[in-house]
């Protein structure tokens, strides 16, 4: 009973935690330091979606970022993979 009771704390601290940490990475999601917690970033311009780690990513405006969590959020949305990092 006692330790159903601590894995059930447990699992509700790590939540906790894990709220925690995606609400604070969003709010410092500033330039180039953004978190990876969007893997995949869109061009708004040129309507072509890149892994968070193509280097395509580096030299896009930042008004042109379009943040996705899914491929299939950025296909959905009308954007079209970058031929270069393939996501
Ligand atoms: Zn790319």
């Amino acid at each position: 009973m006692i330790k159903r009771i601590t894995a059930l704390l447990l699992t509700l601290v790590l939540l906790l935690g894990l709220t925690a940490a995606v609400g604070a990475s969003a709010l410092d999601c500033t330039g180039d330091m953004c978190p990876l917690s969007s893997s995949y970033i869109g061009n708004a311009r040129t309507y072509k979606f890149h892994y968070s780690s193509c280097r395509y990513v580096g030299q896009m405006n930042e008004g042109n970022k379009v943040y996705f969590e899914s491929r299939d959020e950025a296909i959905d949305a009308g954007y079209v993979p970058c031929k270069v990092c393939r996501p």
